[in-house]
């Protein structure tokens, strides 16, 4: 019925309003208030008590029932919005996005009335696009070790060494299947083990060497045994990319070895295998990272000795972007504050929403005065760290930021967003993010892109233009590290390294435990060949400070 087609703005708001879920049973508690704020209706308001009261929308949980997966990713579509769905799949019974994608070609969509031949064209230039970019398929990283991390306690008692290799090891922002690699004296009673887990939904195969089964959670995981001694080969050989191993067998086919999961051979002779670091000696390489395992560049790095020193996790000293219960977080400052100490963090910045964000209560001027003046306070006793203040500033329409330089300038760092008028063209956009650098209050762009994975597609900017006023005006952007956003992505960070742009990792956190997705945002950072000096946040406040002051 016509309600298939409202789950897109169902989810929407689910989203938008999920992680807040005390600030919102808060305004729930005041339904007049909630349905006069701009954005929402009557009926969204209604929606939004239902979740506060009973965690979810029923209505979205059932129509997620209802609704073939297939359909729902259809939706996904940019020009695809409900009605058009609706309509395509009345008319021509549209059910997947291979039948939207066969109609088009074949003429049917441009026949009917109200879309033509600009829209069908339009559609499959959206499909093109959605292929290329989206693997509805894939997990993100982050939900993976959630996924497993049971599975990988069980397991551990029953093996000698074991590590994921594949896609999880180069730390890809989001995971198809999970590929173990283990060694173990008894190999038959591990797999007996292995395929006899609690969350195992399906067994694929069992073998003394290999086994495959599907987690209740639709993820994929096998588990291989190896021998200790090729453990250097087959970590090599199943961590990939694809990419990357094709040219290792160049390399070895050149120097007229041989290569595989087992070592590198000369004839019959096994001349390296048991460790990694091993194997890239006898080709003639330095040690490659597994983030840097592309074939982006890094054989002709490692040939010179010219690989990057990868941050580490333990190179962060402080977040820089952060909420609390003030606005959409979930916890308060005092707690966000003990949490980011018990880290071991000399610093963080209080970021809340500005105004704009009136769905999340974004703070006007009196409110963030009145921040900064508990933040102050905190600040007289606390040994050894800082809150910084800060917030999370939007970037209006015009390029103007949402409060005046008057208190801005009050505060530590200033992290400004885009989080509305997504779709301006990408010049205006663009310039839009540019004005709002003009501004001497501006210090880090954050999520620059906009995008949520598998989501929500960037917002149209040129990045490169916007890096390069960043150098030049001593402003900085965001790795965002949520993982479901990770925003700058790994292909601009890399950008970012080569024009000279240094960046920040922060978790924009929502609740205490976001806090620990900082790893998230550095395992990209080492994707994208950062090195510490590259992130401001690992340094101390004395020169951080001293880079927040704009040139
Ligand atoms: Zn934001
Ligand atoms: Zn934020």
């Amino acid at each position: 019925g016509e309600d298939q087609f409202r789950i897109r703005s169902y989810r929407n708001a689910s989203r938008v309003i999920s992680g807040m879920s005390e600030s919102i049973s808060r305004m729930a508690d005041d339904q007049e208030k909630l349905k006069k704020l701009p954005g929402i209706g009557e009926s969204m308001a209604e929606k939004i008590i239902e979740i506060a009261e009973t965690g979810k929308l029923r209505q979205l949980e059932e129509l997620k029932k209802e609704v073939p997966q297939s359909l729902l990713e259809v939706l996904r579509l940019d020009q695809m919005g409900p009605q058009r769905t609706k309509m395509l799949h009345d008319a021509l019974n549209i059910q997947s996005i291979d039948d939207l994608e066969k109609a088009a070609r074949e003429g049917e969509i441009e026949k009917l009335e109200g879309f033509g031949k600009k829209t069908s064209a339009k559609i499959l230039k959206e499909i093109e696009k959605f292929k290329k970019e989206d693997r509805p398929d894939r997990f993100l990283l982050g939900e993976v070790d959630e996924l497993i991390s049971s599975l990988l306690d069980h397991l551990e008692k029953k093996v000698d060494q074991m590590t994921i290799a594949g896609s999880y090891r180069r730390r890809k922002e989001t995971v198809g299947d999970i590929d173990i690699l283990a060694t173990a004296e008894d190999p038959g009673q591990t797999m007996e083990h292995f395929v006899s887990l609690e969350e195992t939904r399906e067994v694929l195969s069992k073998g003394e060497s290999r086994s495959s089964v599907v987690l209740n959670s639709g993820l994929q995981v096998d588990l291989r045994i190896v021998k200790k001694r090729s453990w250097g080969a087959a970590l090599l050989y199943f961590t990939g990319s694809k990419a990357h191993s094709i040219v290792l067998r160049q390399i070895a086919r050149e120097k007229q070895y041989k290569l595989n999961e087992y070592g590198i051979f000369r004839g019959k002779k096994r001349l390296a295998s048991k460790t990694e670091k091993a194997m890239y000696e006898k080709l003639g390489l330095h040690y490659i990272e597994p983030e840097l395992r592309e074939d982006r560049g890094e054989f002709k790095a490692s040939r010179k000795n010219r690989l990057p020193r990868l941050i580490t996790l333990e190179d962060i000293r402080g977040d820089l972007h952060s909420h609390t219960d003030a606005t959409d977080g979930r916890h308060s400052l005092e707690e966000m504050v003990e949490a980011a100490r018990k880290k071991g963090y000399e610093y963080c910045a209080i970021s809340d929403h500005s105004r704009r964000v009136a769905m999340a209560r974004g703070l006007d001027e009196k409110r963030l005065a009145a921040q900064v003046e508990q933040i102050d306070e905190l600040n007289r006793d606390m040994k050894g760290f800082r809150i910084l203040k800060s917030i999370e500033v939007d970037i209006l329409e015009d390029g103007s930021l949402d409060l005046s330089d008057e208190i801005l300038k009050e505060l530590d760092l200033v992290v400004c967003s885009v989080h509305y008028h997504r779709n301006l063209s990408r010049s205006k956009q663009t310039s839009r993010i540019l004005r709002a650098m003009e501004n001497p209050c501006f210090n880090i762009l954050a999520h620059p892109t906009g995008r949520i994975i598998q989501e929500r597609r960037v917002y149209e900017i040129d990045l490169e233009k916007i890096m390069k006023e960043a150098a030049d005006r001593g402003c900085f952007l965001e790795i965002n590290a949520a993982p479901d956003r990770l925003d700058l992505n790994d292909e601009h960070i890399r950008m970012a390294r080569e024009l000279g742009l240094r960046l920040s990792i922060s978790t924009d956190a929502h609740a205490l435990d976001h806090l620990n997705n900082m790893r998230y945002g550095v395992d990209q950072a080492r994707r994208g060949w950062l090195e510490k000096e590259d992130v401001i946040n690992t340094r101390p406040w004395s020169e951080l400070k001293k880079l927040l002051q704009r040139k």
